[in-house]
């Protein structure tokens, strides 16, 4: 999952609830099979924001099938309890009514009474604007799995089913479901990935491209949203940023991949929702076409390996009544937004001053924020915590990221990078059928860096809380940190007819030291004219290399007079930068190369 900055602040979630009690999970369905969901969507459900469900299947003996619906959506790391949109829940077998009860807030227990073909219909409720809830317009439904498909609980989730979609006739379907044959009728071999490959369904645009021989196919809603030289653009970025990824691991694990995108003004910023072969992104309008486009295109397509296929034991197999915490999130979401950042700059869409750009807006931000341990944050978003930290795994698993990958090529002299760790992982632990652990992770990471241990740097700076080590580990790959400082005088201003008038005055400030007093109008701070239209620029150009201390004349009007006033030069820090360091050696140059450009060796 990604989400803008603005979204993170405005979500509109509902409150997470992560302590279940009553649960049915212990309960035990009879087996079914022949499993089929139906699935209506018309015009008509359209307007009233419904959504027709039927499930079938069939069962033997008399003991009771137990239904339940996910709580949550594998990348949407937060109980949502989709069973509160189901409405009208009937069971039949042959017309007649059956019996039947709820063991808990999303469980349902049906009696077959001997009946052998049972359906279960309910209505769904499609009014939330989410990527991983339902939302219906007159002529569109997003939908995805978790929402509607009732699994049996406590029976193997390996099951086959078929979904059919009756809709209108000239209303399309994108899905990433592999067809079964008929039209609008899809099957999946496992639970797992029916509810992994969500539903448009409706009028939107739709347009598909060739890109590492594989098919990527592009629907957007509303229709008209995406279109011309803005639609190319998506394109362009597309193409640019996938095949850096495939390199990562060697493959490409889709056969076709679907980009689904949702624009719409009442959302507030942006997010991106990945699935195996697919994501869901949901823009306000001026996203279209940003800068936050192409990143998150490459966060969310660099999902499809890691954590959709390579992810953290505790989430291996996906539970979907339950919250599933795992310290190693850092490494799902912040790992894959690096590599997000590494897709931009390897296939072009940035260049290296823009790569080290979005690095440096990402270590602004940890440093705004409340040091919190990345295992932490990875366990703690379950909660959604208020005090600022709660999506911080993001930018600072990137930077763990981006440490990890200098260290080891340091290690290994540029012969292996954090892409070997991404790729053994993968074939070791995914390919195996299984999550990987923390020692697994720990140890690809070691092995890579040619034995080096990670153990002190994993208690201090994963584990731990310290501010990450860049004074030493930036010179690695011949860069440097340059943080700017900024001269302050230490006053808030207002302007009024007669010029910038001092409101307050910070205690200990030059400007304080200096005697300003509320009321003043300021004329001039060491010559420069305070209604000079570049004064920032001016102030910064001449006394960014002055020393703090130095004198600073600051001119002010008080009553009929004008006062010269002896201050002294302060500063405050600024943003931080990342830059090319012009004195670094031969192999820190080569580091630095083998990053941006994806390259191991010489
Ligand atoms: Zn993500």
């Amino acid at each position: 999952m990604l989400l803008s900055f603005s979204m993170a602040v405005a979500g509109s979630r509902v409150a997470a609830q992560t302590n279940q009690a009553n649960s049915a999970e212990d309960s035990v369905s009879a087996p079914i099979r022949d499993v089929r969901y139906d699935v209506t969507f018309t015009k008509a459900h359209a307007q009233a924001k419904l959504v027709e469900v039927a499930m079938t299947f069939s069962t033997t003996g008399t003991a009771p099938v137990v239904l339940s619906l996910p709580a949550w959506t594998p990348g949407a790391y937060e109980i949502t309890n989709y069973a509160r949109w189901l409405t009208a829940f009937t069971a039949t077998a042959d017309g007649r009514a059956l019996s039947w009860d709820k063991l808990d807030y999303d469980t349902w227990r049906i009696r077959p009474g001997g009946a052998k073909a049972i359906k279960v219909s309910f209505r769904y409720v499609a009014d939330s604007l989410d990527n991983a809830i339902a939302w219906a317009k007159p002529d569109f439904l997003l939908l995805n799995g978790t929402n509607v498909f009732l699994f049996p609980e406590g029976q193997p989730l390996e099951y086959t089913a078929t979904v059919e979609i009756h809709t209108e006739s000239d209303w399309r379907v994108a899905t990433g479901m592999s067809s079964a044959g008929q039209s609008r009728t899809y099957s999946a071999s496992t639970y797992h990935d029916l509810v992994d490959m969500p539903f448009f369904i409706g009028k939107f645009d739709l347009d598909s491209a060739r890109v590492s021989d594989k098919w990527i196919r592009y629907a957007t809603y509303p229709a008209g949203a995406v279109t011309s030289s803005v639609r190319q653009a998506a394109w362009d970025q597309l193409k640019k940023v996938i095949p850096p990824e495939v390199a990562v691991f060697g493959e490409v694990p889709w056969d076709a991949y679907t980009v689904m995108q949702i624009v719409d003004s009442s959302f507030m910023g942006a997010s991106g929702l990945e699935h195996q072969n697919s994501h869901v992104d949901v823009l306000s309008p001026q996203y279209v076409g940003s800068e936050f486009q192409p990143s998150l295109y490459a966060h969310e397509i660099f999902h499809s390996w890691n954590v959709k296929r390579l992810r953290p034991a505790e989430m291996w197999p996906y539970r979907y009544s339950r919250p599933q915490p795992t310290p190693l999130l850092w490494v799902s979401e912040g790992i894959t937004d690096y590599y997000a950042d590494l897709a931009e700059v390897r296939g072009g869409v940035v260049d290296a001053k823009g790569f080290f750009g979005l690095t440096a807006e990402k270590i602004n931000e940890v440093m705004a924020a409340a040091p919190v341990a990345l295992q932490d944050a990875s366990l703690n978003t379950w909660v959604h915590p208020i005090d600022g930290t709660e999506f911080i795994y993001y930018p600072k698993g990137s930077l763990a990221g981006f440490l990890l990958d200098i260290m080891i090529r340091d290690a290994s002299d540029n012969k292996r990078s954090l892409d070997d760790v991404m790729r053994g992982l993968y074939q070791s632990a995914y390919k195996q059928g299984k999550g990987f652990t923390s020692m697994d992770w720990w140890n690809a990471v070691s092995a890579a860096a040619n034995g080096k241990s990670f153990a002190a740097f994993d208690a201090a700076y994963i584990d731990g809380r310290d501010p990450f080590p860049w004074d030493t580990v930036l010179p690695l790959a011949g860069l440097r940190i340059k943080q700017e400082r900024v001269p302050r005088l230490g006053v808030t201003t207002q302007q009024d007819p007669a010029g910038i008038v001092v409101r307050d005055i910070a205690p200990g400030s030059s400007a304080a030291r200096a005697g300003v007093r509320p009321g003043d109008y300021l004329v001039s701070i060491g010559d420069i004219a305070v209604d000079d239209q570049q004064f920032g620029a001016r102030m910064r150009a001449k006394y960014g290399a002055s020393v703090e201390g130095a004198p600073l004349a600051i001119k002010v009007r008080r009553g009929g007079e004008t006062l010269t006033l002896q201050g002294v030069l302060q500063f405050a820090p600024g943003e931080v930068m990342i830059e090319p360091d012009p004195s670094a050696g031969p192999k820190a140059m080569m580091i630095r190369d083998g990053i941006l450009k994806g390259a191991v060796g010489k």
